[in-house]
């Protein structure tokens, strides 16, 4: 009963060809998988013959693994089902009773079902790729029979987790992300902001970046979703969190007077250890806490009001400023501002763009810039790429500008250098700078 039996593989891959040949036409890959039934009498007849515990542990990435390789995903089950052998000892018995799902006799209580958890939950190798997996683990005892037991052990494990075709590739993405985040492969670039009334640059947007081995360069827009629908979002922005403070902190030692501005995604919020741990990432890298910025999109803080309202009462209190990012692309009900002190608006892209040709954008804009001088809010337009948006901006009201026309987003390294290099070039020239100068003194005229 110690390995998935040859008749289990013959019957699974059946299924799973199936499976795969109405996958165009199921939406998801739900379909239930006939289990070799030879190995749950054997664990029925364990159970009934000591009246133990039963656990019915579900592979949580079995299926959608499964659905980008079906190799792969059997031989995760078995490590599982080793990891599990390994656990237990020799003291209870293991079947495979349905494709996702192990049942196993076990003594020990409580305890001993948070050890198996904590087992089966190490990283685990699969190839060139490391998954981290999670189990869903429903426990009966005391049953009527071995049969109901089982069967209430299978119920308390709730439902499996849906896997959408569409995830396939999001699945393997989310696996090589994890791997990207423990390995040190992603990037934090920095894009300057620049505030026309000096004509200098003030700080800059930390934006993610991510090389993958097998995809090369990622957008942030396609794997932070990812990352938002996995937990790993939480590993992903405190090590943004981390790497931007301590580059931050570079940079002020090199004498620069600047500000770091972080993304920061719904789910991190509802973590309630945030600002603890913005505070711990700020004394670890000895940032101050006004030199630091976080981002949140209108969304992001409507989606929980009470962590919102939490999160920013102790990061204001302790100087890190926040600012709404995309604003206008999202909630439409401005009750917020009054109740969440934001410091900054950032005026989403799309009404940026073209912003001097459209009466439409101008009007809007027009509104964002009163609306933000009435609440006393510093405003930045994002994404300008062009001098004639800069122009109407600034006619406005608007005075710090993100954009490719000022700056792209570059390593830390990079950044200092254009700082250092604008501010010496400021009564100088340089191409770059010469540019930025110029308009920096236009606008501000
Ligand atoms: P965002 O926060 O709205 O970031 C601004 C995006 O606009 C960035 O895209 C930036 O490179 C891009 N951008 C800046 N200037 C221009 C311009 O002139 N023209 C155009 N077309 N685009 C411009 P990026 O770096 O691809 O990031 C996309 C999104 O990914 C970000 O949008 C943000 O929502 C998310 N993101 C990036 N890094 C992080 C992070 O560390 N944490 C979280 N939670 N989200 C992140
Ligand atoms: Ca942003
Ligand atoms: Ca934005």
């Amino acid at each position: 009963m110690r390995s998935i039996t040859a008749s289990f593989h013959a019957l699974l891959l059946a299924a799973l060809m199936r499976l795969r040949s109405q996958r165009s036409a199921t939406p998801s890959a739900e379909a239930e998988i006939t289990v070799a039934t030879s190995d749950r009498e054997r664990l029925l007849a364990a159970i009934a013959a000591s009246p133990v515990e039963v656990a019915a542990i579900r592979f949580n990435e079995y299926r959608a693994l499964a659905c980008a390789d079906h190799d792969q995903a059997e031989a995760a089950m078995q490590a599982m089902f080793d990891r599990l052998a390994h656990g237990i000892g020799n003291g209870g018995t293991i079947a495979r009773v349905e494709s996702d799902i192990l049942g196993v006799s076990i003594e020990g209580g409580a305890a001993a079902i948070e050890a198996l958890r904590y087992l089966l939950c190490q990283p685990l190798a699969l190839g060139d790729a490391t998954i981290r997996p999670t189990v869903a683990i429903g426990v009966a005892s005391g049953s009527s029979s071995a049969e109901t037991g089982l069967a209430r052990a299978i119920a308390a494990c709730g439902p499996a987790p849906l896997v959408e075709l569409s995830s396939e590739s999001d699945f393997a993405l989310e696996q090589e992300l994890s791997a990207a985040i423990s390995s040190g492969a992603l990037a934090l670039h920095y894009q300057p902001i620049f505030d026309i009334a000096t004509g200098r640059v003030t700080g800059a947007e930390a934006l993610m970046r991510w090389h993958s081995p097998s995809h090369g360069q990622v957008s942030p827009a396609l794997f932070v979703p990812i990352l938002e629908r996995s937990r790993l979002i939480h590993d992903a922005g405190l090590w943004a969190l981390s790497t931007a403070c301590r580059d931050a902190a570079a940079w002020a030692e090199a004498g620069l007077d600047l500000t770091v501005a972080v993304n920061v995604s719904a789910r991190q919020i509802q973590d309630r250890r945030l600002s603890q741990a913005v505070l711990r990432s700020l004394a670890r890298n000895g940032l101050a806490a006004n030199r630091l910025e976080l981002e949140l999109t209108e969304t992001a803080a409507m989606a929980d009001m009470a962590s919102t309202r939490a999160l920013f009462s102790d990061l204001r209190a302790q100087g890190v400023r926040l600012s709404i990012d995309d604003f206008g692309a999202g909630y439409s009900n401005l009750n917020y501002l009054r109740s969440l002190p934001f410091d900054k608006l950032k005026i989403d892209r799309q009404f940026v763009v073209d912003v001097d040709t459209r009466g439409d954008s101008q009007a809007i804009c027009r509104g964002i810039a009163a609306l933000a001088q009435g609440l006393g809010l510093d405003l930045l337009a994002e994404g300008v790429e062009r001098e004639e948006e800069a122009d109407m901006l600034r006619n406005l009201g608007c005075r710090l500008f993100q954009g490719y026309y000022f700056g792209r987003p570059m390593p830390s390294d990079q950044f200092i250098a254009f700082v250092e290099d604008g501010e010496r070039h400021r009564m100088l020239s340089s191409p770059v700078h010469r540019q930025l100068a110029t308009i920096g003194e236009r606008l501000a005229s």
